[in-house]
């Protein structure tokens, strides 16, 4: 348990100023997301320390396609989360009840272990690393001079959480996951507009941002909000944002809906490339050719990819398109072996 950061007594009572719901919480209670708790006028974090999920990643898992290409990120999570998404597929750490549960891991003892683990970066991810925020910011101001950062989030925080988070973070991906009315029905979550700003702020202050939609059929699949959701990215992001359209598959609350067809996801790849976007991946389709990176400019095979395995790396230290010249946006260092390199 450690005291938390950002939050403000308000009559008697104590708002924690994290995430977008800005929890009033009384004496003894906890907000929304149950890690973080009042004890006697002061906001608490629960799981400071207590990691319920360590493991060694691609960063292609998380997944970031034009981050670090070929790296590993050691990756950490905490029970708890900020939505309650019906489709969530870490259910069983997100929404967790009863007592926090974890295994005591301080932030010198996660970069330790992420070195020994021969990793290039730390990845906050699995549950929501906002709710988490405290252990997070220590363990990235831990790692900074020896590996980077990056999040995995819903992006729900409020603008004191980018502004605090940003200057530590190397990239972050954002699962966007579609309109007003889906968040309100599906995560229980009151407006899309925090999440909008998060990634705006990030990509304003020079965090790489790359953006998740997961499709749930019947849900979310409607062409006219992925045609919103796309032209948001192109004019509030840039083009150069790499935007993933991930397979729905049954979990949770939501074991009723079918798999997403493979058609809707090359639809919405299609809305999005007509939109302008350079860089629309299909996630959770291994082998499908849309996991592979092709100049948005000359349509020349860059980066192969196989489910989270790179297969072939195309690009030299200058990252223009060996075909037509074209600047090709990787950021971060690459770890790419050898014998990925065509003609090697
Ligand atoms: S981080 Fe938790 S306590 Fe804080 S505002 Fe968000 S849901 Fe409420």
């Amino acid at each position: 348990m450690k005291e938390a950061m950002l939050w403000e007594k308000v009559d008697g009572e104590v708002r924690c100023n994290v995430c977008g719901r800005r929890c009033i919480i009384p004496e003894g209670k906890t907000g929304f997301c149950g890690v973080r708790k009042n004890i006697k006028g002061r906001l608490y974090s629960l799981v400071y320390g207590k990691a319920c999920s360590t493991a060694v990643d691609p960063i292609e898992k998380k997944p970031f396609f034009h981050f670090a290409p070929g790296s590993r990120s050691f990756s950490v999570a905490t029970v708890g989360c900020n939505f309650r998404c019906d489709f969530c597929q870490n259910w069983m750490i997100s929404q967790f009840t009863g007592e926090v549960k974890g295994t005591e891991l301080s932030p010198k003892d996660l970069v330790t272990m992420a070195l020994n683990n021969h990793c290039e970066g730390m990845a906050y991810t699995y549950t929501e690393p906002t709710i988490f925020l405290e252990y997070a910011y220590d363990t990235m101001l831990e790692a900074e001079t020896k590996l980077y950062n990056v999040f995995v989030s819903n992006g729900y925080m409020t603008k004191e959480t980018v502004k605090l988070v940003a200057p530590h973070l190397d990239a972050i991906n954002i699962d966007y996951k579609g309109s007003e009315i889906f968040y309100r029905k599906l995560c229980s979550v009151p407006g899309v507009e925090p999440i909008k700003e998060t990634m705006i702020e990030m990509k304003r202050r020079g965090v790489w941002v790359e953006v998740t939609n997961l499709i749930i059929p019947g849900y979310n699949d409607d062409p006219y909000h992925i045609e919103e959701m796309a032209k948001f990215i192109y004019q509030k992001l840039g083009p150069e944002t790499p935007l993933h359209f991930s397979r729905f598959h049954p979990d949770y609350k939501m074991l009723d809906v079918k798999i997403t067809p493979l058609e809707t996801i090359e639809k919405a790849i299609r809305i999005a490339k007509d939109v302008g976007l350079y860089y629309v991946y299909s996630g959770n389709v291994p082998g499908h050719i849309n996991e592979n990176t092709y100049c948005y400019n000359c349509g020349e095979l860059l980066i192969e990819r196989d489910g989270l395995r790179l297969t072939g790396f195309n690009l030299g230290e200058d990252l223009l398109c060996p075909n037509c010249g074209s600047e090709i946006h990787i950021q971060g260092k690459r770890w790419i072996p050898e014998n990925l390199f065509k003609g090697s």
